[in-house]
């Protein structure tokens, strides 16, 4: 079945006070694939947060930001869109930023909800069944839909990638997004292999959309939103593509032992 991208995201506004926008914006992909984003006016982040559902499972990947004010209703959202399945929830993270894991505590308790740890490699390992980390990979059985779970250290050294086999949907969290990726120089050789890692899999594997935590780019090739901006009209689609793994491995590959900035068409390698 294919996906449909055909969705218009929520992105800030000019006067926040005056917007009539959800806190929470969701649009289904498929019947059981989900992608749920944060408003602007809550949090500049504005990450995006996966739900995917099988059979016998839902997996959630990242809980969100801080809102700046009022409750960020993360734990509804995903009992609404899941109402009457039957089924078990894993709550993930990309990676243990501040900014992807804010609404854990509402899934803390939940009935049949397990949420992952989200700051030990050994944990994070355990916890999936991680055949070793950074070079491993765990599966992950929603009930006819499998997921693959592979390490992307390098952006935050606890950092994911999950792979749906059914979909072919590429979830890259920060490491890969429209946007400004973000790498510190210390961290710098991790990143390059988790790119290189990303890029065998795409080769490997029938990836057909790549898609992040947040939307940075504008729709004019090169050109980034300033940082911290409220408002993003005219902002880059969400979905990018094999091609842009291809590409992140690249650039990677053709800077030495130092990341320098790179500004391409669709994301800004940005060294920090
Ligand atoms: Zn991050």
């Amino acid at each position: 079945m294919a996906l449909n991208f055909n969705v218009q995201w929520i992105h800030g506004a000019a006067n926040c006070a005056a917007s009539t926008d959800p806190r929470i914006q969701t649009h289904a992909l498929d019947p059981d694939t989900f992608v749920l984003r944060e408003s602007k006016c809550l949090s500049f982040e504005a990450p995006f947060l996966y739900l995917l559902a099988g059979s016998q499972r839902a997996f959630l990947l990242d809980t969100g930001a801080r809102p700046e004010s009022g409750p960020l209703p993360v734990r509804e959202t995903v009992t609404r869109l899941l109402s009457g399945r039957n089924l078990d929830h894993v709550a993930g993270h990309s990676h243990s930023h501040g900014d992807h894991l804010f609404a854990d505590e509402q899934f803390r308790g939940r009935p049949r909800t397990r949420v992952a740890p989200v700051d030990s490699p050994a944990a994070i390992r355990a916890f999936y069944g991680l055949s070793g980390w950074p070079d491993g990979s765990a599966s992950l059985d929603l009930g006819g839909r499998k997921l693959t779970i592979f390490p992307i250290p390098g952006h935050e050294p606890h950092h994911i990638a999950v792979f749906d086999q059914r979909t072919g949907i590429l979830l890259t969290g920060d490491v890969l997004y429209p946007g400004m990726l973000t790498v510190r120089t210390a961290d710098w050789g991790e990143y390059k292999k988790s790119a290189k890692r990303l890029a065998d899999f795409a080769n490997a594997n029938p990836v057909a959309h790549v898609l992040g935590a947040h939307i940075e780019m504008t729709k004019t090739p090169k050109v980034a939103f300033p940082l911290g901006t409220r408002f993003q009209p005219n902002e880059h689609v969400l979905q990018l593509g094999k091609q842009h793994v291809i590409e992140l491995n690249q650039v990677c590959e053709s800077l030495g032992p130092t990341p320098v900035r790179t500004v391409r068409d669709d994301f800004i390698l940005t060294p920090q």
